[in-house]
């Protein structure tokens, strides 16, 4: 009898994505990161908030606009709060809007260490789905990811997917980037390919 196992993977972020641009006191293209800080100020009833960046080297500082101009019973007050008390969740939010911040910056320095948690584990069976929950989208690409989940190289993740042996959902090609809820399920005599023991 054929029966299917779900190991979900969790991709847990280590650090924030920096961003390249100018500074004008280093005089060239240098690393900014995440403050940690939000910057907020109220002209009358209107609200301008940015997250605080800073240059790795003289810590001269760049605010991302978050909120321009807006009046202040447009805000969520719970949102407003949150800009004021620098909360984490809220920061790490703005500082993974990758596709923003590449329009303001010259790059966005994808490479962050991350660290992969594995949810449940159960034994062999004909097939097996891989669940990936993903919070923060940094441009982690699946073919990767499943190699470091495998145990496998990059190269037999690639021979396995030609074989046909994976069957993603949604269906996206195994090149594309990690998406949250993610799943992937292998087929075929896939222990032939990956270590029973990783599971
Ligand atoms: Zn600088």
């Amino acid at each position: 009898m054929s029966f299917n196992n779900i190991i979900t993977f969790k991709v847990i972020a280590q650090e924030k994505p920096n961003v390249i641009r100018n500074c004008r006191h280093c005089k060239r293209s240098t690393e900014y990161f995440c403050s940690d800080k939000f910057r907020v100020n109220a002209n009358q009833k209107m609200i301008d908030i940015w997250l605080i960046y800073k240059c790795l080297h003289c810590e001269s500082t760049w605010n991302y606009p978050i909120l321009s101009r807006v009046h202040v019973n447009r805000i969520d007050p719970i949102l407003h709060q949150k800009f004021m008390n620098n909360d984490q969740e809220t920061i790490w939010y703005y500082a993974f809007q990758i596709n923003k911040l590449r329009k303001l910056c010259d790059a966005v320095k994808k490479d962050i260490q991350y660290e992969l948690i594995k949810e449940k584990s159960n034994l062999i069976s004909s097939e097996m789905t891989v669940r990936i929950c993903c919070k923060y989208d940094f441009g982690l690409r699946i073919d990767k990811l499943l190699a470091e989940i495998l145990n496998i190289s990059r190269s037999k993740v690639n021979t396995m997917a030609k074989e046909k042996m994976f069957l993603l959902n949604p269906n996206v090609p195994i090149s594309d980037k990690v998406i949250d809820n993610l799943q992937v399920t292998v087929k075929g005599n896939w222990h032939e390919y990956v270590s029973p023991s990783l599971f």
